[in-house]
């Protein structure tokens, strides 16, 4: 039984890293005409209110996008990722955060096609409400996107972002992802790859990264935003990174733009801070 709702969280420190890099792998696979397909393996409801419902519970956007969204000074990167979140709330009031599959949606041409998993039953029905209107272009499965996704590849136009973005809430979810990445490469090694991963003091998480790298020798970027120091309980999350396989020769330079001001607006004390590495060939 899952009982993660990623309402809880939309909008805060790690949407932002993660959603701000998603934006900015559509605008580069939307430079050519060539379609593209969008595949999400863990899609969640798509859009989150941050006014009624979960997110005002907790109000982890507060951590996030609350801190971008009057500022006049974002560097491009997060200036193109705050207008998508402003697209979405039409009288500059921030009440709705967007989730990967809308943030695809918009950006989306007509010959690009999404594919989309969601394996909890209420979020997926969510998302179906959300898409009603999509048509074919958009395929939503309730189901296991670490196994769902092998169907799918190579897509058809051999030109696609697939999203990795499990909760980790389950530990398996560490090993899965790994396993789903290394299946997937095999059936389509030129695919662009993003993969999300919490920062926590769980040991499976610490070890996260270099096991990340060796899915594949060069030709990858790993960026990580820590906004405090872990917390004592042990528990709760800190920080949060965003690995890309195949990535664009452009994001790093953009990134090494980006980082230093998430940092520093984003972080929560005196040990945030950003890492970026990359590996090209
Ligand atoms: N990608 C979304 C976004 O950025 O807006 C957020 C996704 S959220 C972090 C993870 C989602 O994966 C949750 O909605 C959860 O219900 C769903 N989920 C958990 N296990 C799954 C699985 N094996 N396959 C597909 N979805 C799963």
């Amino acid at each position: 039984m899952l009982s993660y709702r990623h309402a809880f969280h939309a909008g805060n420190h790690a949407d932002v890293l993660k959603h701000a890099v998603v934006v900015q792998l559509l605008r580069y696979l939307g430079q050519k005409d060539k379609a593209y397909w969008y595949i999400d393996t863990h899609a969640g409801a798509g859009v989150y209110s941050l006014v009624e419902g979960y997110a005002t519970k907790t109000a982890e956007f507060e951590t996030g996008i609350a801190k971008l969204w009057e500022r006049t000074d974002l560097p491009a990167v997060l200036e193109d990722y705050v207008a998508q979140v402003r697209a979405l709330n039409g009288d500059g009031q921030l009440r709705y955060y967007p989730g990967s599959p809308y943030l695809a949606w918009r950006l989306m041409r007509t010959q690009d096609r999404m594919r989309l998993f969601e394996l909890h039953t209420t979020e997926i029905e969510v998302l179906r409400h959300n898409f009603r209107d999509a048509g074919r272009r958009a395929m939503l499965y309730a189901g296991d996107g670490f196994d769902g996704i092998k169907a799918l590849l190579p897509p058809p136009p051999r030109r696609a972002l697939v999203l990795v973005d499990p909760s980790f809430e389950d530990k398996h979810d560490y090993a899965r992802t790994l396993g789903c990445v290394e299946e997937s490469l095999k059936r389509f090694a030129t695919g662009i790859y993003a993969i999300w991963y919490p920062q926590v003091t769980r040991a499976e998480s610490q070890r996260f990264p270099e096991q990340l790298k060796a899915l594949q020798p060069t030709n990858w970027l790993h960026v990580s935003l820590t906004v405090s120091r872990p917390p004592s309980d042990g528990y709760g999350l800190y920080g949060s990174g965003m690995f890309i396989l195949n990535p664009p020769y452009t994001l790093a330079g953009a990134m090494k733009e980006t980082m230093p001001y998430l940092a520093k607006f984003l972080g929560q004390d005196e040990t945030a801070q950003f890492k970026i590495e990359s590996r090209m060939a």
